[in-house]
């Protein structure tokens, strides 16, 4: 038995399944989980001494990859004057006064030190800044697992198949309302039901917690015009694509903008930091300015800003996300023209530095519907395929891939290498998972 299976056999002992988080355990792939010791760049090394090229990257944070050196020197030096205080830092000023240069919608920001605590808290604003109850959320978008929004919920949720979650009181459940991605007529309809009742419409404006789905052309702009025309609050949570599509988010790609951005992830730079922001005006209802309350002993704390502000520094590099676009089109073009070749129905999508694998003949990818008839099994032979050449991918055929700047081109070929041979054999055999691999 290898140090993994031990340790997750311990685990199970003392962590309910295992682990701290669901989708971690396997469970959407069977077979177990594997227990990482390090990362470095592109790479990881498990609990056996073996590596992985790495297409989680901590689930989106990083960016720059495992421990770069300027993010590890900038948190050492921080971590030398002592944890956190609970009090004021200059650094928490110097990260929002970046966020809100990267991302102009931002007129104000509030740091906390999740993304469910990020998208819990700008329902909330919306809520007393509206003094409205309702919200529409869409069916396979993830804003984290606060009660309002564990409804037709994405992520390890979908992956689990518990969408909507036990334990959440009808009385909440009933004030958020659902939608279909992409379906601007059902967000009519609701409109038109509740209209004077609705706070706010939240959505991820790239759906990426149900594989991949982008906004069809109009999509955005029409839930915006929808949003004033009710006096609605439209919010982005831009947890996973703020900084990761582009500089300036999902909103600058897309130059439609919301009235509050949630965001996560790259912000805390791999460190636990979220944040949501927005107009001044909306953002002056929180305490201690206004009646909406929220707080945190550990919001702001200067080690996570130090990484989230050591992050976002080196994205204003010069053609940082042209790199990255063009890396995860390299892989998306080459992983859809080998699987064409040994006859497996794959198609991808890909923006930024994010990117989508679905196992379909269908070339229609727009909801959640669309991805869940996708072929699971083969995704499941796929992941465990790759992962025995030592090419780990999110253990979840409702998760997306990433891919940090370290990624090499000679990475990104040897990965496409691997997947023809994979391919082939998913085509060819029908081969047990070889469970837990590594190279
Ligand atoms: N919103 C989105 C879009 C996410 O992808 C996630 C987590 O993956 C969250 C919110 C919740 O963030 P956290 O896991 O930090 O609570």
């Amino acid at each position: 038995m290898n140090n993994s299976k031990l340790l997750f056999a311990e685990a199970k002992k003392y962590l309910p399944g295992g682990v701290n988080s669901p989708v971690r355990s396997f469970y959407g792939v069977t077979g177990d989980p594997i227990f990482f010791k390090s990362g470095k760049g592109a790479y990881l090394t498990d609990a056996d001494g073996r590596q992985f090229l790495d297409y989680v990257c901590s689930w989106g944070p990083l960016i720059l990859g495992h421990a770069h050196p300027h993010v590890i020197a900038k948190v050492s030096e921080t971590l030398q004057q002592g944890l956190g205080f609970g009090a004021s830092t200059e650094i928490e000023v110097k990260l929002a006064k970046k966020v809100c240069e990267l991302m102009p919608t931002i007129e104000m920001v509030r740091f906390v030190s999740s993304g469910t605590e990020a998208a819990m808290t700008a329902i909330r604003v919306a809520r007393g800044f509206t003094k409205r109850n309702k919200i529409i959320k869409f069916a396979g978008c993830y804003h984290g697992h606060a009660d309002s929004l564990l409804v037709s919920a994405g992520s390890g949720a979908l992956t689990l198949g518990i969408p909507s979650s036990a334990g959440i009181p009808d009385a909440v459940a009933q004030e958020t309302l659902v939608a279909e991605f992409n379906r601007l007529d059902e967000v009519k309809a609701l409109f038109a039901r509740y209209g004077n009742e609705i706070a706010a419409v939240i959505l991820e404006p790239v759906a990426a917690n149900m594989n991949l789905i982008l906004p069809n052309d109009g999509f955005l702009a029409g839930l915006r015009q929808l949003c004033d025309e009710y006096k609605s609050l439209l919010i982005y949570d831009e947890v996973i694509t703020g900084f990761r599509i582009a500089k300036g988010g999902a909103t600058a790609h897309y130059g439609v903008q919301p009235d509050l951005i949630v965001l996560g992830k790259i912000v805390g730079g791999g460190l636990p930091a979220a944040a949501f922001g927005g107009k001044a005006e909306i953002m002056r209802t929180l305490a201690p300015l206004g009646p909406v309350y929220q707080a945190g002993t550990l919001s702001g704390n200067p080690l996570a800003m130090a990484a989230g502000l050591a992050t976002l520094e080196l994205l204003e590099m010069p053609e940082f996300y042209d790199d990255l676009s063009a890396k995860s089109r390299t892989l998306t073009e080459g992983l859809e023209r080998t699987a064409k070749r040994a006859g497996v129905a794959l198609q991808t999508r890909h923006i930024g530095g994010a990117f989508g694998l679905f196992f379909t003949e269908s070339a229609t990818i727009e909801s959640e519907g669309d991805v869940k008839r996708c072929d699971l099994q083969l995704f499941k032979r796929f992941f465990h395929g790759m992962l025995s050449e030592g090419i780990y991918f999110a253990p979840s055929a409702f998760e997306i891939g990433f891919i940090s700047a370290s990624h090499t081109e000679e990475d990104i070929q040897r990965t496409i290498h691997i997947a023809s041979k994979v391919f082939t054999d998913l085509a060819t055999k029908q081969f047990d998972f070889p469970l837990n691999g590594g190279v």
